[in-house]
């Protein structure tokens, strides 16, 4: 059993109680102590800009050319706080509320009530950095709705609020970068973790110009490197995402965490061909005002698919709502996971719009005409025609999600201003990842984790706009104090030195790795093999999953692994500039990775939030959980083989929340 270190006492006082009682490092001994931080997105950037901030010495590492092109740059919909500015009945409470119910009962109390705590001093903090929040006619703060709840607490900036958070973020870093107190590493990844006498002492990083290896010591690590959709390799992460950091860490000791709890969003653009390699996100914040729908009947559907009939063509009394109907207490504002269920189960039933039949219609037309009422009688517009109506409601949807719409128009050739978008779900985030206790600490003493990178506190299924915010949290608000207090014990360690035997050991692994994959010979190219295991991915553990299914998927990802390493070819040189060759290391990564998650969605018989098992849901098709059995989160242990890990449960006590059946009618 996992002990997550959450603190005694009643849990609105836990947070400020452990802050009260930690350990600290004074400022003197903070300049002789070194952190290493992995990734700097939103995560990464916000815990590295604090950490040096605070005194210590900060080494950043990401890889790309930029911290400000992390994959944190694409969020668009918007961060949560519980600021209760609409004064619609928020509190800290309801948010903790609304995330364990909205992840399904399956996150630590503790974790997710810090999060909605610290959620406002969030926004107050990017306010202060000039993150250009939305704001209504008064200059106050703008909020929108998000899947889930019923109140309005979400923060944003346009469709793009991912890239001013980062902009903040960045500033704050290259602040510190500036003043000497973070070296940053762009064009590095790191290749492993180095423990030293038990405890996370540095990483092996590889120069991604100069293909060099490079051994980095610190007193602690922090990986921030963001989720793993991409091992289904159509997902709407950036291209670059990837699970190598976390997976070389549970390699080295670190557990992986629910690893088969994936998001899969709604909203997306649909697949259109064989030779995509990414999916585009139509954010959420979309169904703020959007309809969605199918044809009530299997003959209007046909005839849409074959191009016979357009979406207007059908008349109100022939569309099926379906949202609205199954439903009606939260509409289109279900969360992601019952969304996405209700998506395929029409498709799924042959009332799919698109050629393929994986489509439903996100339909603007009654926002359009709704806002150019409303501006009408704003402007005291009297007797305008239907026409006029619609320009000005056109108008309005433009202000508030412009950027979304042009976005869809290029990639989809079609103006959704005239003609219900096309949507269909899609993997988007891992809600699984390194466990980590109470302090953001995984299984490794001085390893951390924060941001999608840990598993921490979106349970089974994440609610839109909390990833922002948890990354921010753990950045800005949560790793200051609990590593302070873990470091406060090497005051007197002194510098870690990188020449020691781990040190020499991790580097020459991983320089035999690189060397296997080069010297291969083989005949197919590395995505050849990751487009495979995507497809695998997605039929058998994705949107629905059943044991024969995941018990075929592991064998299949056997042998495509086996293939891989017999048959993969990585062209170009080994010390030097080589996409192809840090790509091959992920895909490797991911072929492992792949088998964990299918083991760990085949050990857990239950249905919940994003992995629905088809063998345990209601009779009207919801997720059925299994409290008795599996209120826990499974923590897995590499014990040399991925499919022959470790289960260790971490049981999920809740004393303040009563565990109830799933409902959003
Ligand atoms: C299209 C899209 C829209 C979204 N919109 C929203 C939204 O509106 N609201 C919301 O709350 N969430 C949203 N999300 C989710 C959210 O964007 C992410 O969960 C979040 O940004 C992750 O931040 P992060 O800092 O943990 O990781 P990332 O931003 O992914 O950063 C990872 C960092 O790690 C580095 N890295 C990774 N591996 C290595 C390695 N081996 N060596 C060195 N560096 C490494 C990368 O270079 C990068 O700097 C969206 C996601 C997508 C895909």
């Amino acid at each position: 059993m996992l002990d997550s270190k959450t603190p005694e006492g009643p849990l609105a006082d836990k947070w400020t109680k452990y802050k009260d009682h930690i350990q600290l490092v004074n400022p003197a001994n903070k300049r002789s102590i070194d952190v290493i931080i992995v990734g700097t997105g939103l995560a990464g950037s916000s815990a590295a800009a604090s950490l040096a901030e605070m005194g210590y010495n900060v080494k950043a590492f990401c890889f790309q050319d930029s911290p400000r092109r992390a994959h944190s740059i694409a969020a668009q919909g918007g961060i949560n706080a519980a600021k209760n500015y609409q004064n619609d009945g928020d509190s800290v409470h309801r948010l903790f509320y609304d995330t364990i119910k909205g992840g399904d009962y399956r996150s630590r109390e503790a974790n997710v009530h810090r999060l909605a705590e610290v959620s406002t001093n969030i926004i107050d903090q990017c306010v202060a950095q000039g993150v250009p929040f939305a704001r209504e006619y008064g200059g106050l703060l703008d909020n929108r709705s998000f899947g889930g709840v019923q109140v309005s607490r979400t923060f944003y900036a346009k469709g793009q609020t991912g890239q001013q958070l980062l902009l903040g973020a960045y500033s704050a870093l290259s602040r510190q970068i500036s003043k000497g107190k973070v070296t940053m590493y762009t064009r590095h990844e790191m290749m492993d973790v180095v423990v030293v006498d038990g405890k996370c002492r540095g990483i092996i990083a590889k120069n991604l110009v100069s293909g060099e290896l490079e051994r980095h010591s610190a007193h602690a690590v922090v990986l921030a490197t963001g989720g793993y959709g991409n091992v289904f390799y159509l997902s709407t992460n950036a291209m670059g995402s990837n699970v190598s950091a976390a997976w070389k860490a549970h390699k080295k000791g670190a557990h992986m965490a629910n690893p088969c709890f994936t998001q899969i969003h709604p909203t997306c653009i649909p697949v259109s061909g064989e030779h995509q390699s990414k999916l585009t996100l139509m954010s959420e914040s979309l169904r703020n005002d959007g309809r969605i729908w199918v044809p009530a009947k299997k003959e209007d559907a046909e005839a849409i698919r074959k191009g016979a009939k357009k979406a207007s063509d059908i008349s109100e009394a022939d569309r099926d709502y379906y949202l609205e109907r199954r439903y009606p207490a939260f509409g289109n504002l279900v969360p992601r996971d019952v969304a996405s269920r209700a998506a395929k189960e029409r498709c799924d039933a042959g009332f799919g719009v698109n050629e393929t039949g994986e489509a439903v219609f996100l339909d603007y037309a009654s926002a359009i005409e709704r806002y150019g009422n409303t501006e009408a009688n704003i402007r005291g517009l009297k007797s305008q025609s239907q026409a006029e109506i619609t320009a000005l409601g056109k108008e309005m949807v433009k202000a508030k999600y412009g950027n979304l719409f042009d976005m869809y128009k290029q990639i989809a050739a079609d103006d959704p201003y005239e003609m219900p978008m096309k949507i269909y779900p899609a993997v988007h985030y891992t809600m699984g990842g390194l466990w980590v206790d109470y302090n953001l600490m995984t299984a490794v003493p001085g390893l951390y984790a924060a941001g999608e990178a840990n598993f921490s506190d979106h349970g089974a299924n994440r609610l839109g706009a909390s990833a922002l915010m948890q990354g921010l949290a753990d950045g800005y608000f949560v790793l200051p104090y609990t590593i302070g207090d873990y470091l406060s014990k090497d005051i007197r360690t002194g510098k870690i030195s990188p020449d020691s035997p781990e040190f020499k050991t991790a580097e020459a692994e991983v320089q035999s790795r690189m060397d296997r994959l080069i010297n291969n010979n083989g005949t197919k190219p590395v995505d050849y093999f990751h487009r495979r295991l995507g497809r695998i991915m997605w039929d058998e553990c994705g949107m629905s999953r059943n044991e024969e299914g995941l018990k075929r998927a592991i064998q299949a990802i056997r042998s495509l692994r086996e293939e891989f390493w017999k048959d993969v070819r990585v062209p170009g040189a080994i010390n030097s500039f080589n996409p192809e060759l840090d790509k091959a290391g992920r895909v490797a990564d991911f072929l492992e990775q792949a088998e964990l998650m299918c083991l760990d969605a085949l050990e857990r018989r239950e249905s919940c939030g994003g992995h629905f098992r088809e063998e345990y849901q209601t009779a009207e098709g919801e997720a059925l959980r299994d409290d008795d059995h599996f209120a826990f989160v499974s923590a897995w242990e590499f014990t040399g083989d991925p499919g022959e890990a470790k289960l260790i449960k971490e049981d999920l006590v809740f004393e303040n929340i009563e565990l109830k059946q799933r409902s959003y009618k």
